[in-house]
């Protein structure tokens, strides 16, 4: 049985990766529906196949919205990164890659992104998967990691007590330029160049206790804040003088709850309007690219200036919109499939179907 399923996933690994390359424009979405818990009530109101997510509107009203891939509540890590396989190649194929988990905050983004302990998540797959790339390819390779959080519109390192050389005893800002060939530097930002992944991981433990630290109440600051990864992957050619790098962003955003519904006052009414923003920037940003519009509003918050040079154009792009199958949560289901579908290619999968 062990051999048919092994030769199963390498059969859907190879329909995955020529889907993707056959992939009109660079942006995919996907839908991840997490499971109920134990206590909550059976029959929901949000019902998902392979492709589509139906939302019981009323008795008699339901409403469809499909995606390139829809990940159902029994979903497990392992499916969803067959499915995510691909991204990680085209990096060392010389593409920019940037994955985003999009969701109002408890529908699983971190459990997407970073696991939990015996089911780790996208990040440290992806992280391996660029090791063992690199391993098997014919090139040498350097690569560096970063990761920083945007709070409140503003760019935290979050692996300063990492930085082989102190760079000031108090922080420097961080701040973000183009350079001529429009590539985007993060001055100041601590750059690590790492040989394997362990050396990652740690790094990565490092910047995800830094995130939660900064407060004392850290459910608040991770879901009022964007954490972002980078892995930047040298390609060093045989002559060593012809160097080539590209990156990959693995981007935890926060939570995408509406900050009027949620009656924040204070402190946290300001720190949701700031993800607002900013999630508002990044849907207008891929709506534009799916568009072709001339004009790409990049520079509306802090998050799509630093991702200029890996959305859009030769990169590719994958949003996973996370959402929660419950009845309480219906309305941030519905605009967490909205904003999904304005990020989406094609805009005739929604339909309104009376029964
Ligand atoms: P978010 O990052 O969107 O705020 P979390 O990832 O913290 O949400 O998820 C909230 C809780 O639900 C966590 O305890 C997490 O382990 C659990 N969870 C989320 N998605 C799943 C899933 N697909 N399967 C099992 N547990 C999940």
């Amino acid at each position: 049985a062990l051999t048919v399923d092994v030769n199963d996933q390498n059969k859907r690994r190879r329909q995955i990766l020529n889907e993707f390359l056959d992939l009109k424009g660079n942006i995919r979405v996907f839908c991840r529906v997490k499971p109920l818990g134990a206590s909550e009530k059976r029959k929901p109101p949000v019902a998902s196949d392979t492709r589509n997510v139906i939302i019981k509107l009323t008795e008699t009203k339901r409403k469809t919205y499909n995606f390139d891939r829809v990940f159902q509540p029994d979903s497990s890590q392992d499916d969803v990164f067959l499915e995510i396989e691909p991204v990680i190649k085209s990096v060392i194929d010389g593409y920019n890659a940037c994955i985003f988990a999009y969701g109002q905050t408890g529908t699983g983004k971190t459990y997407t992104m970073e696991g939990i302990p015996n089911s780790p998540g996208i990040v440290p797959r992806a992280i391996k998967g660029l090791f063992k790339q690199v391993e098997e390819s014919n090139h040498r390779f350097v690569i560096t990691f970063s990761m920083l959080e945007i709070y409140m519109g503003n760019l935290k390192d979050l692996l300063v007590s990492q930085a082989t050389k102190p760079i000031s005893p108090i922080p420097l800002s961080l701040s973000i330029h183009t350079d001529a060939k429009g590539e985007v530097e993060i001055e100041n930002l601590v750059t690590i160049k790492v040989k394997d992944f362990d050396e990652v991981f740690k790094l990565y433990k490092v910047g995800c206790r830094n995130r939660a630290t900064a407060s004392t109440n850290s459910n608040s600051v991770s879901s009022r804040s964007h954490c972002m990864i980078r892995v930047s992957i040298t390609c060093l050619g045989a002559s060593e003088r012809r160097r080539e790098t590209n990156k990959i962003w693995l981007v935890d955003l926060g939570g995408s709850e509406r900050v009027l519904k949620t009656k924040a006052i204070g402190r946290r009414f300001d720190e949701g309007k700031a993800i607002n923003l900013s999630l508002s920037a990044l849907g207008d940003v891929i709506n534009s690219l799916q568009h072709k519009n001339s004009h790409i509003p990049y520079r509306n918050s802090k998050l799509t200036q630093v991702l200029k040079d890996s959305l859009g154009q030769d990169s590719k792009t994958l949003m996973l919109v996370h959402i929660s199958p419950k009845e309480d949560d219906l309305c941030e289901t519905i605009c967490s499939l909205n904003f999904a579908t304005r990020a989406k290619n094609i805009h005739l999968g929604q339909n309104e179907s009376t029964e």
